[in-house]
């Protein structure tokens, strides 16, 4: 939707509470979005939410006086209080888990714990049936179309660039029983005939392995049809992705993020190179795809480092692979290295987005520019993934499962169509 269309929908509704959505590299446009909403509707209370607002509450109202309050952190609870309250003419300030505006500064309400039984919250794909046209909605990693929900929340890691554990959902994990999940799934099988694939876009799916087996036997024993992805760490066991894949668990997408043990200690990764060669024999033999992810320009990082990244990628034989560069977000330990260390050439967020609309961090570390760190994840993109060989198994894959097929010609197409606007833009 562009704004026009917005506002429009807005100006019919015309809602009395707002809630914007935010990211850090549109935190801009958010602001200035809400401001002219709150030109068009002068009643309605506008209220941020995101990992960028819940880590400089002040500073995002500072940019613009559209947006009344944040709802800091897990907001789900925060929201609903907010809307009772502001339904019986309350007092905002009562409500927990808010940065309010007041006049020229700002208050923050006490902080809102959080949620513990996960089980009590609504199915998300419920608020898909209602709000959403799940043909709006495409992801290049899964089939078409695609419902995203999650299992859990938190991760008991302490990676040190991670944004959802620090400024979200905590480092306890906080799991939805296993009877909750399978009854979604058969929930989203009933009600979307069309619907091929569910995302479980949990922070790490197999922080507790025995749940996840326990999901995976329920929806054996409901006859699941349904394929589906997850993220995991690369230390899960052949036993539960076996199961997994059992269960139709088609693809885990996997942050191995080095090559390099030093670089992998440093960022607190908590995992030994070992552990990643041992998973994919482990995720091959279960016959579960990978998608893996590299980051280049954690500290410690040197060119050397980034070609051991490659040479590292090339030998776990992924399915797939990202390379991209460290995305320091604040709220981060990772914000704090990089502040700290003099690394952080601007904080003008817009240029958390790359001239071709791709994610991007302005950091340049000792010895490693932006613009090297940048070259060197497009250069290792195409040497993983345009090998004749890799070709060729792609080629033998997209044949003999044809679902596969049209998930590779889809990402190509959406890669040749990031490369045009590179080029377009220059970058
Ligand atoms: S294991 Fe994954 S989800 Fe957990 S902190 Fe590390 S990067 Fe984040």
């Amino acid at each position: 939707m562009g704004r026009g269309d917005v506002f429009e929908l807005a100006g019919r509704f015309s809602p009395d509470l707002i809630v914007c959505d935010t990211s850090t590299p549109s935190i801009y446009n958010d602001v200035e979005v809400a401001a002219d909403l709150k030109k068009l509707l002068p009643e309605s209370f506008i209220a941020l939410v995101g990992t960028h607002p819940t880590a400089l509450p002040e500073e995002t109202l500072l940019l613009g006086d559209g947006p009344a309050a944040v709802a800091m952190g897990e907001y789900d609870m925060t929201l609903l209080d907010l809307a009772r309250c502001l339904e019986e003419g309350g007092d905002v300030g009562r409500v927990a888990g808010l940065c309010l505006r007041r006049g020229d500064s700002f208050v923050r309400t006490p902080p809102r714990p959080l949620i513990e039984d996960v089980d009590s919250l609504p199915f998300v794909s419920e608020s898909y049936k209602k709000h959403l046209n799940i043909r709006d909605y495409y992801f290049a990693a899964a089939d078409y179309p695609v419902i995203q929900i999650i299992s859990a929340r938190g991760c008991p890691q302490r990676c040190f660039f991670c944004v959802y554990p620090q400024t979200f959902h905590g480092r306890r994990f906080r799991p939805r029983s296993p009877e909750n999940v399978a009854a979604e799934f058969a929930y989203i099988a009933d009600t979307f005939p069309r619907v091929r694939e569910i995302g479980i876009e949990d922070d790490t799916f197999t922080v507790d392995r025995k749940r996840a087996r326990e999901i995976c036997r329920l929806l054996v024993g409901q006859s699941n049809r349904l394929k589906w992805y997850t993220n995991v760490r690369a230390d899960v066991d052949y036993e539960t992705l076996a199961a997994m894949r059992n269960a139709g668990c088609r693809l885990v997408t996997v942050g191995f993020e080095s090559g390099s043990q030093e670089v992998l200690d440093r960022m607190r990764k908590g995992l030994r190179l070992e552990q990643s060669y041992a998973f994919m024999r482990a995720a091959r033999k279960a016959g579960i795809l990978v998608h893996g992810c590299i980051m280049v320009g954690n500290p410690g990082e040197t060119r050397e480092t980034m070609e051991e990244s490659l040479r590292f990628a090339r030998r776990l034989a992924c399915d797939s692979f990202q390379f991209y560069p460290l995305i320091v977000y604040p709220g981060t330990e990772a914000w704090d290295w990089a502040r700290e260390g003099g690394y952080l050439l601007t904080e003008d967020y817009s240029r958390w987005l790359s001239p071709s609309l791709s994610h991007a961090s302005p950091i340049s570390i000792p010895g490693l520019s932006m613009d090297e760190q940048q070259r060197f994840c497009e250069r290792a993109y195409r040497a993983y993934h345009f090998r004749p060989r890799y070709l060729a198994g792609k080629l033998v894959q997209s044949i003999a499962r044809p679902s596969e097929g049209r998930r590779n010609l889809r990402s190509a197409a959406q890669y040749f169509g990031y490369l045009a606007r590179s080029l377009v833009a220059g970058g």
